[in-house]
């Protein structure tokens, strides 16, 4: 039986097949500049003796079901999948699943109107990922299209969480409160770690550190999130690459008021030009990594405010759970920055978070991994993100065959 996984942007979709026998990755590639007079289309795929092979390709790609269709003829003619009807399930990754979804839906009008509905919450993410939905839906009517929603493992928090302290009218009714995001990340490897912890997800604290462009930290205690530190939309909580994470709102007022930010300014500011990017003018944690080693001092407190928040968040959610048993590292950042794990679990001993300084430096593992002393009581864990394995196999148990 056969999963694809789409991740369907407003002019990109991303894609994944596996094989739920061993949950292989058969074929993945990305279909980009959709609706642009040069397409893209990148395809990986597995051949039967197991070698990896790719394929490139220019042509432009009118809309998002002329993108699936592609995809669809690729994995056919590369012999990954011999027909449609191999497929058991479409996963779609969701961003924004409001406060409607809990967990994976096999989609119907109902659902399809549900997304449609949260839109503004998300209005960069549900429009693409809506699209890639109703395409499957229209060219695929037998096979089961699932949605996964970035916010459903959020939806665990309480009001103490979740809500703003603003006015009650504005979540009433505009539903304005924390959702959270990076939820299928946060909820992999936190089941990831509860089987390297060997015990069942349901006993397990852990703060799990998603650190890539986006980055958001999780607080989850036995197996639920009970705070996450993105909230309404993903640009609360850590330092980003290009998000400013945290920021006083009058901040925004002053702008406005003092220096004629308009609402867009204000948008584009804390979005595409504030974090990591706005403190040395790179976003890119390996270059920020070399220019700190050469003693940029702008690179080196990028580095240092990134750190000292991580740090901060790390604190506060080891006060929400009281016991904690693993941290978590995962994402670009976090599986392969030794420097910021050991900087930002620094000075935590007393919590009894205490790095094994080799076993974090080791440069050649790249798998699962702990880092921390063998007899620490708070396990350092670092855990390399497969939200599209998630999905998978998500999407493999809405459909009743997992
Ligand atoms: P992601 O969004 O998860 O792909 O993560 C992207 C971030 O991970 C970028 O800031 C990269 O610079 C960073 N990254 C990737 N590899 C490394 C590395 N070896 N050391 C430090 N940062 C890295």
């Amino acid at each position: 039986m056969k999963i694809l996984v789409l991740n369907s942007g407003s002019s990109s979709i991303k894609y994944q097949l596996f094989r739920s026998e061993d949950w292989v990755s058969i074929a993945n590639g990305l279909v980009a500049r959709i609706a642009e007079p040069k397409g893209e289309l990148k395809h990986t795929w597995l051949e039967a003796d197991g070698s990896q092979r790719s394929s490139e390709e220019t042509h432009p790609v009118a809309n998002h079901d002329e993108g699936i269709d592609r995809i669809v003829a690729r994995l056919r003619d590369t012999g990954s999948l011999a027909d449609v009807s191999e497929l058991v399930a479409i996963g779609h990754r969701v961003v924004h699943g409001g406060t409607h979804f809990k967990e994976p839906v096999i989609v119907d009008d109902g659902v399809v109107e549900a997304i449609r509905g949260v839109i503004a919450l998300a209005p960069l993410h549900n429009p693409g990922n809506l699209s890639g939905i109703e395409v499957t839906r229209r060219l695929f009517p037998k096979v089961p299209s699932v949605a996964i929603f970035d916010t459903a493992f959020h939806q665990s928090m309480t009001p103490t969480a979740y809500r703003y302290a603003i006015p009650e009218y504005l979540y009433t009714k505009h539903q304005i409160r924390r959702y959270g995001f990076h939820g299928t990340s946060h909820l992999y490897v936190a089941k990831r770690a509860a089987r390297l912890l060997g015990k069942p997800l349901s006993q397990c604290n852990l703060i799990t550190l998603h650190l890539g462009n986006g980055t958001s930290a999780t607080a989850i205690r036995r197996g639920q999130c009970m705070d996450t530190s993105m909230g309404m939309t993903p640009l609360e909580g850590l330092v980003m690459g290009t998000r400013s994470g945290d920021i006083d709102p009058g901040v925004l007022i002053y702008l406005n008021q003092n220096l004629g930010f308009d609402i867009d300014q204000i948008d584009h500011l804390l979005n595409r030009e504030s974090g990591l990017l706005g403190i040395c003018g790179v976003n890119d944690m390996r270059e920020i990594d070399r220019q700190a080693g050469e003693g940029n001092a702008r690179a080196k407190l990028a580095i240092s405010i990134n750190v000292h928040r991580l740090k901060k968040y790390i604190g506060a959610y080891y006060a929400v759970l009281g016991q904690v048993h693993a941290i978590v590292f995962t994402g670009g950042i976090g599986e392969n920055s030794a420097q910021i794990r050991a900087r930002s679990c620094k000075g935590l001993e007393r919590l009894g978070i205490v790095l094994d300084a080799s076993a974090n430096q080791s440069g050649d593992s790249r798998g699962e991994r702990c880092v921390s002393v063998a007899d620490g009581e708070v396990k350092v864990l670092v855990i390399p993100t497969n939200e599209e394995l998630e999905i998978a196999q998500q999407a493999m148990t809405a459909v009743g065959l997992q």
